[in-house]
């Protein structure tokens, strides 16, 4: 019923002309594939040049990685979800642990960001996670609940039920470590109960997708698991080869 969602977190990597070059190298891999969604979140500087590389290709889709919470104005350095929509953007990155603990975004924050992205027509991939402390304490799920709940409060339950949700244990992002397959399903069936809360049944259909040192040896095991509607990947994904592996992976549930 939900279609697996692969997305690509460069982070702060390939400006423009390695944006072209990975671009080409990964388009000409991978072929349209119908039966899943592959999102690239370049650096917001290089999404005009992966646009253009994407040329008429409608099977792959851009987001931009955070926007800031107003359209327009005095805000040196940032970047609207308006321009992000303008540049070629259909989706935004809200709420990224790097986000929240490297430059210090509160919930209320990301909640704006979150609105800011669906009033510009963006669909919103709202993060959430948990600190290692936070694991070992036994809070995850009242941390991600909480997080969810608030980063979802300046939008209306259509926009809701339109999003996608990432969970990404802060302890998995860039380390190494990945949450086991059953730790993943345990977090996004609370998720999942969450979302069911505040939209009823239309909680199916949101895709709950997973981040955390993913990797194409591990990619398969993590999209087998229950509830793992799809993967959102950064280191992993900045080999175009690799990407496109990881984006093949045989997603079946076991
Ligand atoms: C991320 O940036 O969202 C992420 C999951 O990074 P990595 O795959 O490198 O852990």
């Amino acid at each position: 019923m939900r279609r697996p969602v692969f997305i690509a977190n460069w982070k702060m990597n390939h400006g423009p002309t390695e944006a072209r070059a990975y671009m080409a190298a990964f388009t000409a891999r991978w072929t349209p594939h119908e039966d899943r969604t592959v999102i690239f979140c370049p650096p917001a500087i290089s999404i005009g040049a992966v646009m253009h590389a994407l040329g008429s290709r409608r099977d792959i889709a851009v987001g931009v990685q955070n926007v800031w919470t107003e359209d327009a104005g005095a805000f040196t350095g940032e970047t609207s979800a308006r321009m992000a929509a303008d540049a070629g953007a259909r989706y935004a990155l809200v709420g990224h642990s790097e986000r929240r603990h490297v430059f210090g975004e509160t919930d209320a924050e990301t909640a704006l960001k979150c609105a800011a992205a669906v009033r510009n027509g963006l669909t919103p991939i709202v993060c959430v996670g948990e600190l290692l402390d936070q694991r070992e304490a036994g809070t995850t799920n009242e941390i991600v609940l909480n997080q969810l709940r608030a980063g979802l409060a300046e939008v209306a339950d259509e926009s809701v039920a339109a999003a996608i949700i990432a969970y990404e244990p802060v302890w998995a992002i860039g380390t190494g470590k990945t949450a086991t397959p059953a730790d993943a399903a345990a977090v996004h069936a609370h998720l999942r109960s969450a979302l069911r809360e505040r939209i009823g049944d239309r909680a199916a259909a949101v895709p709950i997708v997973y981040g955390g040192s993913v990797n194409a040896g591990n990619a398969e095991s993590l999209l087998a698991a229950r509830d793992v509607d799809g993967l959102l990947v950064g280191g992993a994904c900045l080999d175009p080869a690799n990407w496109a592996r990881i984006c093949g992976t045989r997603a079946a549930k076991g």
